[in-house]
């Protein structure tokens, strides 16, 4: 620790920051370059202004210490493996640039596949999966920390280097193809280790007095050879005879097991969740020995956008005040996952404005506590109101709710309803179909922009809007798919197309979060009670019905999908807004068999991501969120056949849920893995009608019909024939016609060849 023999306070913090830019600069930037329209240096350029914009916000919001390496031109966890040299050959091979190498791992290039794409733990976000094999030689490779550091220094900002934890890292990352089937990435730690000491040591070197090292892994549950490498990693680290202090965190929930082991190291500093982890203040007080270290309390929610209840935060860091050496304040988790300035919004309600915090001012709300808990709450007093108002109260709503019985959540008996629908839809054996969306071709998204822009009405909206349907039915009918769609042309996003027609929703006009990369989203705000003031989607649907014989499906996004895509109010259980979404889908699927639809999807892609990482919290996920489905649904008679549909995930930990949605037809994404799902689905007794998807829509590629039909046999090897669907693995929307067409012919030929056969 040199130079600076006084290290810089905690203080007031926050674990990261945004960094997409508040008008989503860096997208701009790297979208531009992707396209050869900006060099490598017009888009550092961009990327160096954006870091010192960040810096200096938070050195004038008054934070005591800054994080820093919290900018990404893609991803952290890829920062992390090129930072490493966790490199996989096939891109080395291409001889690239550094920056076009760290591009190509994350999009691919000249046929070579980028690393794969999941889910940030529960979040929205979405980390490329790093490949460890036996032979992985990490070396320090990269110095963006150090240079990052640097570059804030040379601003007069000191600030935090944050890293992703080496055992968080190993965790995230997968068996390259081609390693021994018993190699884990975690056998690497103790190199990785080595290689995080010199980095370490090279921080102190350049003057950092403290670095972060992010391990959220441990908000989930990990075994006890997992808890020992922790352990034995930050034993090691804090072990070193040169570098800075060291702030672990574990965010997104409990530190669990964790925590005693953590604080039983040489770190200086624990980052603890208070807002994901409801008992991890309980937890903290009972570890105990914590008496070496500061306490960085996360007591301001990063992950939503609500102002925090500063009181009842106050009350929770004071009890604290003797566990710990010293206190400090900060958010829950980074920044990341809220939007950048509330001051930016000019459109919303003030009702709903008034309860508001986005990132620049929860940093507000981390400063005060932290004065808070120096000079007493009377600080707060001195800052004005603190109350928070109430969220809007719908009694008819709340009624409706308090109303309900078993009956509301259960269909008829499947054999009978299976019964039913067989006669009303007269389907032939294998039946076909797609997911829901078609091409969002230019000239749909040309006319939603118009229309918003105010250059073409309403009128002339609707009629480019049929104009469309009757297209895509027509080209359906031509291709031969026996269940048709109308193909979403009307609908922006699955999840914010319905947010803009409930009550309980708010727009924003800037509030985009990183999804991916330079992929944004806008979450709607769920902000009180929520019901349906007209029919959302009935008269797409009976128009696209009147064009064909056929059916058509009528296309819903399911409850938990819609809370898992937008920022929902926090001051009741998750599972009663669920169930005031779904009585609102229940009325649309109403009005739709009132319509003459005789099939309704209602779509469940996130039901996944919202499944607690802790096994002890999930069957009351699988309770509320199966619940809310099921009263979304179970209104439909016997005859109208319900379909779900689930993609994005390993669906291993939700057989159970799928199961219990009891949809008479799941559609679900299975092409990628080879139709792996079959058979945990036949294992847990599912015996509904189901639809693995025979290709994967997220290539390019169009598949011919032997590759169909060969997914085929093995789907029909673990699925009785009546009870097979024909369909992509998900909707279409992202692809042109071009390979939309071939391959649906595909899909279809493959269905009829497989119907000779029975
Ligand atoms: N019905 C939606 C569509 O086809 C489903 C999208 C999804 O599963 N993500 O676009
Ligand atoms: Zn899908």
């Amino acid at each position: 620790m040199h130079g600076n023999p006084v290290p810089t306070p905690i203080g007031a913090t926050v674990l990261g920051y945004p960094r997409i830019g508040a008008r989503r600069e860096l997208k701009r930037a790297v979208e531009s370059y992707w396209a050869g329209r900006i060099d490598a240096g017009a888009l550092q350029e961009t990327a160096r202004d954006l870091r010192a914009q960040t810096w200096a916000e938070l050195r004038d919001g008054g934070l005591d210490s800054i994080p820093g390496n919290t900018f990404s031109f893609y991803d952290q966890v890829l920062d992390t493996a090129t930072l490493f040299d966790a490199v996989p050959d096939r891109y080395r091979a291409l001889e690239l640039s550094e920056l076009d190498t760290y591009f190509a791992m994350a999009r691919g290039r000249d046929g070579v596949e980028p690393l794969e794409l999941t889910k940030w733990f529960d979040t929205n976000y979405h980390y490329l999966v790093p490949e460890i094999s036996p032979g992985t030689r990490f070396r320090l490779a990269g110095d963006k920390p150090v240079a990052e550091y640097r570059e804030a220094a040379a601003l007069g900002v000191r600030t935090r280097p944050v890293l992703l934890g080496p055992v968080t890292f190993l965790l995230l990352a997968k068996r390259a193809a081609g390693a021994p089937a018993g190699f884990r990435p975690l056998d690497t730690i103790d190199q990785l280790v080595e290689r995080y000491a010199e980095l370490l040591a090279r921080l102190a070197d350049e003057g950092a007095d403290w670095v972060q090292l992010d391990e959220p892994a441990f908000a989930a549950d990990r075994t006890d050879e997992e808890l020992a490498t922790l352990g034995r990693v930050y034993d090691r680290l804090t072990g070193l005879p040169s570098r800075p202090r060291l702030l672990v965190t574990g965010y997104y929930g409990e530190l669990g097991a964790a925590l005693p082991v953590l604080a039983r190291t040489g770190i200086e500093a624990l980052g603890v969740d208070l807002v994901a982890g409801a008992s991890a203040a309980g937890q903290l007080a009972e570890t105990g020995g914590l008496l070496d270290k500061i306490l960085v309390l996360g007591v301001v929610d990063g992950r939503n956008v609500w102002r925090t209840d500063l009181r009842a935060a106050l009350r929770a860091c004071t009890a604290l005040t003797e566990v710990g050496r010293e206190l400090a304040v900060s958010s829950s988790c980074s920044l990341l996952h809220v939007p950048y300035d509330l001051d930016a919004e000019t459109d919303l309600p003030g009702e709903v404005r008034a309860r508001l915090a986005f990132a620049r001012q929860k940093v507000a709300e981390i400063v005060l506590l932290r004065r808070a808990l120096t000079e007493g709450e009377a600080a707060l007093d001195a800052h004005g109101d603190t109350t928070l108002p109430a969220p809007g109260r719908d009694e008819t709503v709340r009624s409706r709710v308090g109303a309900l019985n078993h009956a509301d959540y259960d269909r008829g008996a499947y054999p009978d309803r299976a019964q039913a629908q067989r006669d009303t839809l007269d389907l032939p054996a294998f039946p076909t179909t797609t997911i829901g969306s078609f091409p969002q071709t230019g000239e749909i998204r040309r006319a939603r922009a118009d229309l918003r822009a105010g250059r073409i009405d309403a009128t002339a909206y609707e009629s480019a809007m049929r104009s469309e349907i009757s297209a895509v039915v027509a080209r359906q009918e031509d291709y031969g798919l026996d269940v048709l769609v109308h193909g979403e042309p009307e609908r922006n996003d699955m999840v914010q197309y319905f947010a803009e027609q409930l009550d309980g929703f708010a727009a924003t006009e800037f509030g985009w979060v990183q999804s991916y990369g330079s992929r944004c989203v806008r979450p709607p705000i769920l902000h009180g009670d929520v019901s349906r003031p007209a029919p959302i989607t009935v008269e797409w649907s009976r128009y696209a019905q009147s064009l064909t014989e056929r059916p058509v499906k009528g296309m819903l996004t399911g409850p938990v999908t819609i809370l898992a895509w937008s920022f929902v109010r926090d001051d009741q259980p998750l599972g009663d807004t669920a169930t005031q979404v779904a009585l609102a889908l229940r009325d649309e699927v109403a009005d739709l068999e009132r319509a003459g639809i005789r099939i309704v999807q209602v779509d469940e892609p996130a039901l996944r991501e919202l499944l607690p990482l802790r096994q002890r919290d999930r069957a009351s996920y699988v309770d509320w969120s199966v619940a809310a489905f099921r009263l979304a649904t179970a209104g439909a008679a016997d005859a109208t056949q319900v379909h779900t549909h689930l993609c994005y995930s390993e669906f291993a930990d939700v057989i159970q849920a799928i199961d219990g949605l009891d949809a008479d037809v799941t559609t679900i994404e299975a092409a990628r893995s080879r139709m792996e799902v079959l058979a945990d689905l036949r294992e847990a007794g599912f015996a509904r009608g189901v639809g693995p998807g025979v290709y994967d829509i997220h290539s390019p590629l169009v598949p011919s019909t032997a590759d169909i039909a060969e997914l085929l046999q093995s789907a029909a090897g673990a699925v009785p024939a009546d009870r097979l669907w024909v369909n992509p693995d998900c909707g279409l929307k992202t692809r042109g016609y071009g390979e939309v067409e071939p391959a649906l012919r595909s899909l279809v030929a493959a269905a009829r060849s497989l119907r000779e056969q029975h």
